[in-house]
């Protein structure tokens, strides 16, 4: 109620920019501190094999808990950290951390880990994958890289040199969001892609719209045509399970309904009790025991 506290519209306006302005540059300057502090948690969320249901991976998505405001959202705080360049440093912390815990499972297990536009330009990346894969003794073909179209768009020639050099070492390389970005089909023939991971968006609907099933089972269709995995992101109900398995081609599905992302020492424990009682027809039955 802007007008009764004697404001125009346009200083309120003004106000909340202003307010949204300072956050995000104490968000910047803080989080130089969180790296060198600490303050940063890996989590791992599984990917489920649809056929088997077993956990064939996971995927490390990365925490940030500011000490005074609290949980920041990654999609904020990767994109500050674009800003002011420090997201090499980011992505450096998170390989080693999540080679680390990824050594730790059975070695049929491999670890997903998304990168930035920025670290698809600098000099960095190769050098952090081969000193985190050292450090942590996995085999190259345990990792897998995420990358968005948006990543791609910049200095493409370079981004499929990167990535390409990244896939001649064994490194699966996935096209993370797919459908919601720009002009995704000109990419897949030119960049080295190992795997799709079909965005959210494509699955939010197949179990009550016939339409959009359809254009979940033929985007599903032309991965399998390219000899890609598949794997089907934000599967929430047993209906999309349902569907994905009975009507489309895809591999592996993520999502809640499998879990929410966990720490290490906690997803070790849902894959040691999942491996011992590989009875386990469905993965479900691990998180309530
Ligand atoms: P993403 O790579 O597409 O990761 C999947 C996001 O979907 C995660 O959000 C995950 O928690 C969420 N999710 C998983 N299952 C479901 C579901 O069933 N329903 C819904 N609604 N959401 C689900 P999160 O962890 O908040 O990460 C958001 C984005 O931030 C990620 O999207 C990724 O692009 C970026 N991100 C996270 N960690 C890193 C990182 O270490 N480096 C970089 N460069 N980006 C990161
Ligand atoms: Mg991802
Ligand atoms: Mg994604
Ligand atoms: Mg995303």
């Amino acid at each position: 109620n802007a007008k009764a506290h004697g404001k125009g519209y346009h200083q309120v306006f003004e106000e909340v920019m202003d307010e949204e302005f300072r956050y995000r540059q104490r968000l910047k300057t803080d989080l130089a501190d969180a790296i060198a502090n600490n303050q940063l948690r890996v989590v791992y969320q599984p990917l489920v094999d649809l056929k088997t249901r077993q956990i064939a991976g996971c995927e490390a998505l990365t925490r940030w808990t500011h000490p005074e405001l609290g949980p920041i959202r990654p999609d904020v705080f990767i994109s500050l950290a674009e800003e002011v360049g420090l997201v090499s440093a980011i992505t450096d912390f998170v390989l080693k951390t999540a080679t680390a815990e990824c050594a730790l499972w059975p070695d049929t297990l491999s670890v997903s880990v998304n990168v930035s536009a920025r670290d698809l330009r600098g000099e960095g990346l190769p050098k952090s994958i081969s000193r985190a894969l050292s450090a942590s003794g996995l085999a190259p073909c345990r990792l897998e890289i995420e990358v968005t179209e948006t990543a791609l768009i910049e200095e493409r020639v370079i981004a499929a040199a990167r990535l390409k050099e990244l896939a001649d070492r064994g490194i699966g390389i996935a096209l993370d969001d797919f459908g919601t970005g720009y002009s995704s089909l000109s990419y897949l023939h030119e960049m080295p892609f190992t795997k799709l991971k079909i965005d959210r968006a494509f699955i939010a609907d197949i179990a009550t719209d016939p339409r959009s099933l359809k254009l979940m089972a033929n985007v599903a269709r032309l991965g399998k045509d390219l000899d890609l995995v598949l794997t089907a992101e934000g599967v929430e109900t047993e209906a999309q399970l349902a569907v994905l398995a009975n009507e489309t081609e895809v591999d592996q599905v993520q999502g809640f309904l499998f879990g929410m992302p966990l720490p290490g020492p906690e997803i070790r424990a849902l894959i040691a009790r999942m491996t011992r009682d590989a009875r386990g027809p469905d993965l479900r039955l691990a998180y309530s025991t």
